[in-house]
């Protein structure tokens, strides 16, 4: 048998109901070194929710999270960031009126406890202040470092919020639809970044942009209605009957590849359930 590496995150038969409803149902998966892991579904398949337990602001009714081998299933949001659980922090947490580079310094403050030397650490810290620029540099914002916020694109704040997860140092990165509401340049931006990320810090990305997760994706999960699907690389997804009977409705053998869809042959219903919108049209944020 080969001997596979101990995998950055691993998640085992997870369960959480929100009363009636099984939003996680016996989901397992594991995150490799060096990749990025795709989970798509449809709406309300339950891949948030299943992001938010791998975060610590959700606890699971049963199963098992392992960060690094180890289980961290009970550990609080704070404790799973200091030990390398990268979340990303939404736009709406980004202070407008301060500069990149103040923000990130304050992402990394803000989860290692030190708030009461904050302000004067902020100002004074050398090695706080490399830290922070290092990490607008991997986003591409190093040049942008002493702009305010509020001057930035939509999507230079979207790899700013990238940019505030990362000086934490995290091991591995959780993204929960970063490409939502980016235009086709933005979009474009974003899964280059993400490409050059990935062989520094493992990435379970959640996309509804398909163009982006078979572009970016070593593997991909496909939850439905809290439960797996499938798994497998870009291509087993993409040639799974499971797979296109899901999105499509039905298997058609005449059907066109997955990512050769379009959007005028899926359902497009964006209520809860609906079923999984392959041909994602960019700048669409459900
Ligand atoms: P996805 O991210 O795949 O669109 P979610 O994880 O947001 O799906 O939601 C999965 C299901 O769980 C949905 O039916 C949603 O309405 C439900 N749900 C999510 N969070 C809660 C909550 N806090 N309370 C009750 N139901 C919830
Ligand atoms: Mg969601």
């Amino acid at each position: 048998m080969i001997l596979m590496i101990d995998p950055i995150l691993r998640i085992e038969n997870l369960y959480k109901s929100f009363g009636a409803l099984k939003a996680t149902d016996d989901v397992s998966l594991d995150l490799r070194k060096g990749e990025i892991h795709a989970l798509i579904g449809p709406n309300g398949a339950g891949k948030s929710t299943l992001i938010s337990q791998i975060a610590g602001s959700l606890k699971p009714d049963f199963g098992k999270i392992f960060l690094d081998a180890e289980d961290i299933t009970h550990l609080s949001v704070a404790a799973r960031a200091v030990k390398g659980l990268g979340r990303c922090f939404q736009v709406s947490s980004l202070a407008m009126p301060l500069s990149v580079r103040r923000n990130v310094m304050i992402a990394s403050q803000a989860i290692t406890g030190s708030s009461f030397r904050f302000w004067k650490a902020v100002e004074s810290d050398q090695a706080l202040i490399a830290a922070a620029d290092e990490a607008s540099n991997m986003v591409g914002l190093l040049d942008r470092a002493d702009v305010p916020v509020s001057n930035l694109s939509h999507g230079e704040r979207r790899q700013l919020e990238v940019g505030c997860a990362l000086a934490l140092k995290p091991k591995l990165l959780l993204l929960d639809e970063p490409m939502a509401g980016l235009g086709a340049g933005g979009s474009e931006r974003l899964t280059v970044l993400l490409e050059s990320l990935k062989s520094e810090i493992p990435i379970l990305l959640i996309e509804h942009d398909m163009d982006a997760v078979f572009r970016l994706a070593d593997r991909i999960s496909v939850l439905v209605y809290g439960q797996m699907l499938a798994q497998g690389t870009a291509d087993q997804i993409r040639h799974n009957p499971l797979v296109r009977e899901a999105y499509l409705g039905s298997i058609d053998s005449d059907s066109p590849d997955l990512d050769s869809l379009n959007s005028e042959s899926l359902n497009t219903d964006s209520s809860d359930r609906s079923p999984l919108n392959l041909g994602a049209t960019k700048g669409v944020n459900d």
